[in-house]
């Protein structure tokens, strides 16, 4: 049997089970399986590898992201790079890979503007360290928003100037407010200073579309969510694995 799966805490929202059970039956291969993984706790990964030796990749959802970045035997990931959302299994040895990193930068570039120079990240958990890592890549200059402000690259929500969201046309929600099932909550920015300008993108694929990006798509805002970015690196997961 070849096993692959999930971990994170919690999992009810996940599409990675459906997603790659259906490729399993697309593609005929009776004997592979993508199962759920809930861990309370990041050391239940050794454990958890054990009593499954079949494994042979996992993905890395919230909040492990960073927290299993002690528990790799090697990493693969950018130079810079502390999370990992997909590891591969050879011979009880674990691999690190970020393909969040592939998913956002394909799913964003075709969106951008020659004004989009400037972007907000809201949020500091580890799929923000994917959507840095690109932005840095790409030259554009950010800013991140964090209940917590440190050093004078994260602020703090309320210090989010006019002055800040006029010029920063490009903001990324990392963020899980606004995420099943707590679809009413969002982030706190200045929705009524958005513009035609901006660009707003959330990494949230369920709902399609959350109440940041609605209230943005009201001011005239270009809106893009999650799902082209989860199908991208959910295929570069898988490639991963196969190589
Ligand atoms: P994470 O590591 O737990 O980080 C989320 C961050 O959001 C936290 O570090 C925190 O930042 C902020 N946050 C959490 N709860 C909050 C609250 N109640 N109010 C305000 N801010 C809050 O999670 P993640 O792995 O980065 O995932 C974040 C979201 O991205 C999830 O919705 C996930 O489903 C989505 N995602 C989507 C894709 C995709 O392919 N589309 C890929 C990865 C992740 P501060 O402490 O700085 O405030």
């Amino acid at each position: 049997m070849h096993l692959f799966g999930l971990i994170g805490q919690p999992l009810t929202h996940s599409f990675s089970k459906r997603y790659f059970t259906e490729k399993f039956e697309q593609l005929g291969l009776t004997d592979y399986r993508y199962e759920l993984f809930p861990l309370a706790s990041i050391n239940e990964l050794p454990a958890l590898l054990q009593a499954n030796p079949s494994l042979q990749g996992l993905n890395v959802t919230i909040p492990y992201k960073k927290q299993v970045l002690p528990f790799l035997s090697a990493s693969f990931l950018p130079e810079g790079l502390n999370a990992c959302n997909c590891i591969r299994i050879r011979d009880g040895k674990t691999e690190g890979y970020n393909t969040d990193v592939i998913g956002f930068e394909k799913s964003l570039v075709p969106l951008l503007k020659p004004h989009h120079t400037r972007a907000i990240v809201l949020g500091s958990g580890g799929a923000a360290e994917a959507v840095l890592y690109v932005l840095d890549k790409l030259g554009i200059d950010h800013l991140t928003v964090s209940r917590k402000a440190s050093g004078n690259k994260i602020i703090n929500y309320n210090y989010l100037s006019n002055e800040l969201i006029n010029s920063s046309t490009l903001i990324i929600n990392t963020t899980p407010l606004g995420m099943f099932p707590l679809e009413d909550s969002l982030p706190p920015i200045p929705y009524k200073l958005l513009t035609d300008k901006h660009l707003l993108y959330d990494l949230i694929y369920n709902p399609a579309k959350t109440a940041f990006l609605r209230l943005g798509e009201e001011k005239g805002a270009s809106i893009k969510n999650g799902e082209e970015m989860l199908i991208i690196q959910a295929e570069e997961s898988w490639k991963i694995w196969n190589a």
